[in-house]
């Protein structure tokens, strides 16, 4: 239901954007037709993925706006900032309300509020047709600036992103809003993500090849975590672990991982799965700071991502 009105204010986006140029068209001198570029013979490479640009991301959440907790002010801040990004790389966006209730997160009262959905697609998305389903939670809890959790899944989505903007298979990319706890079990956990799927209707959900959350996917260990909650179908994991071998990059399959988005997914009998989850100190606190995040280990998930994209 609600991706339908996506495509109502893409049309809406696009309709502003024409009008501005043509407002700014009657003095501007108008280019000979013979001046026009000749199209290349060939298409050009498609676009590497590149570790820097997702270095650079990590650090303008973690340092730029900092503790984002879901219904805070910086929360919105960063997902402006989200947005924008998305809207650079040619997507169309839209938003959805998330509802977060007062609670208690990882020590610290927050109150109630919005904590939106950020929700990209290319031109022409049609929710109904198959697709796969990018995710990573853009919230973090309130003492940490969440340069791990979970800058890192989110500049990780917009890297792939820009790495397959122009690739045919659709892909839904989503920024999760409030997916830290707010009290215990899964009732108080995960609200954007559960926001998404309740929403979703019989022909969405059928259309959903794949949901894969982002979650954690820079901190350096000896392979890539790649998992379910032990519930639903291992499909996507087996997938992910073939991409994962393909790329010649180590990893390690579990089911037993049921604290991310994947599991909203996983919970609603749709497949899905998580990369990302490596133990470290700075967990939850004021040191998840850039310099806990590894350029090597952020190279293996996206090629492990790239590998499953372009094998579907
Ligand atoms: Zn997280």
């Amino acid at each position: 239901m609600y991706v339908r009105a996506l495509a109502s204010v893409a049309l809406t986006f696009g309709a502003a954007v024409a009008m501005a140029s043509c407002t700014a068209g009657p003095t501007a001198p108008q280019p000979p037709p013979t001046s026009m570029p000749t199209a290349p013979a060939t298409s050009p490479e498609p676009p590497q993925f590149e570790v820097n640009r997702v270095l650079e991301d990590i650090g303008h959440l973690a340092n730029e706006i900092g503790p984002r907790h879901a219904t805070s002010k910086a929360y919105l801040d960063a997902a402006d900032w989200v947005e924008a990004r998305f809207e650079t790389l040619g997507y169309e966006t839209a938003r959805m309300d998330v509802d977060a209730p007062a609670g208690n997160t990882w020590g610290v009262n927050v109150g109630a509020g919005n904590s939106p959905n950020v929700i990209a697609a290319s031109t022409g998305f049609d929710p109904t047709e198959p697709h796969v389903v990018i995710g990573a939670h853009l919230d973090t809890v309130p003492v940490a600036p969440g340069a791990e959790d979970n800058a890192s899944g989110v500049a990780m989505m917009l890297e792939l992103a820009r790495v397959v903007a122009d690739d045919s298979r659709p892909v839904l990319f989503i920024s999760f809003g409030a997916e830290e706890p707010r009290g215990p079990g899964d009732d108080m956990h995960h609200f954007g993500s559960r926001t998404y799927v309740r929403g979703l209707d019989d022909a969405e959900r059928l259309a959903i090849d794949a949901m894969i959350s982002l979650d954690r996917v820079g901190v350096e260990g000896p392979e890539v975590p790649v998992c379910t909650g032990g519930r639903g179908t291992t499909r996507v994991r087996e997938e992910l672990g073939d991409a994962a071998r393909g790329a010649n990059i180590p990893h390690v399959l579990c089911d037993d991982n049921r604290t991310s988005d994947h599991w909203s997914f996983e919970r609603a009998d749709l497949p899905s799965a998580r990369l990302g989850s490596i133990p470290y100190d700075g967990y939850h606190s004021a040191r998840d700071t850039p310099d806990v995040v590894s350029r090597d280990q952020l190279g293996r998930v996206g090629a492990i991502m790239i590998g499953w994209l372009r094998s579907g």
